[in-house]
């Protein structure tokens, strides 16, 4: 279970984290900071970050999207981001993402929209843990059944056609 429960990433309270001595943030890509497999970066998000870090948090991404996603979305937003092969909630993600931080367990807070990638490898390292609700999945819902509503009526189309 996370420790907060938020709508979005801009309802979080950073004074709660400075509370709680929290440095750093390892923080989810994919519908926690952007909509899925979107890259836009709006002027909300980038003063967002913005704001965060001049109260002296640090942010790094852990994604378990594509490499070359998060290395462009990484840039774009002037964070780093952990690199290689480890899938959250896999610990070593964890731990190298508090290497880049220069942060300790005690130090450093997980966000992410998903339960059992994000929250679950944030509480097996004994990471404060804070869950938003995705993005983008009331469109991604509706983007899927739309597809394949349109998919079955074409198929029906031609087959009507090739009659
Ligand atoms: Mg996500």
């Amino acid at each position: 279970m996370p420790d907060i429960f938020i709508k979005d990433i801009y309802e979080l309270d950073f004074e709660i984290l400075k509370e709680k001595n929290i440095k750093g943030i390892l923080i989810d890509l994919d519908n926690t900071l952007l909509p899925w497999n979107s890259s836009n970066i709006d002027e909300k998000l980038t003063q967002w970050l913005l704001n965060a870090k001049q109260m002296g948090f640090k942010f790094c991404i852990i994604s378990n999207n594509r490499a070359s996603r998060i290395k462009e979305c990484a840039k774009k937003l002037g964070i780093p981001a952990v690199e290689g092969i480890a899938f959250k909630p896999a610990k070593g993600v964890f731990i190298k993402g508090m290497k880049i931080l220069g942060t300790s367990r005690e130090e450093t807070a997980v966000i992410g929209d998903q339960l059992f990638t994000d929250i679950l490898g944030a509480k097996r390292m004994g990471l404060f843990a804070i869950l938003v609700r995705p993005l983008a999945e009331k469109e991604l819902f509706f983007t899927k059944f739309m597809r394949r509503l349109e998919s079955r009526v074409l198929e029906r189309f031609y087959r009507k056609k090739e009659k």
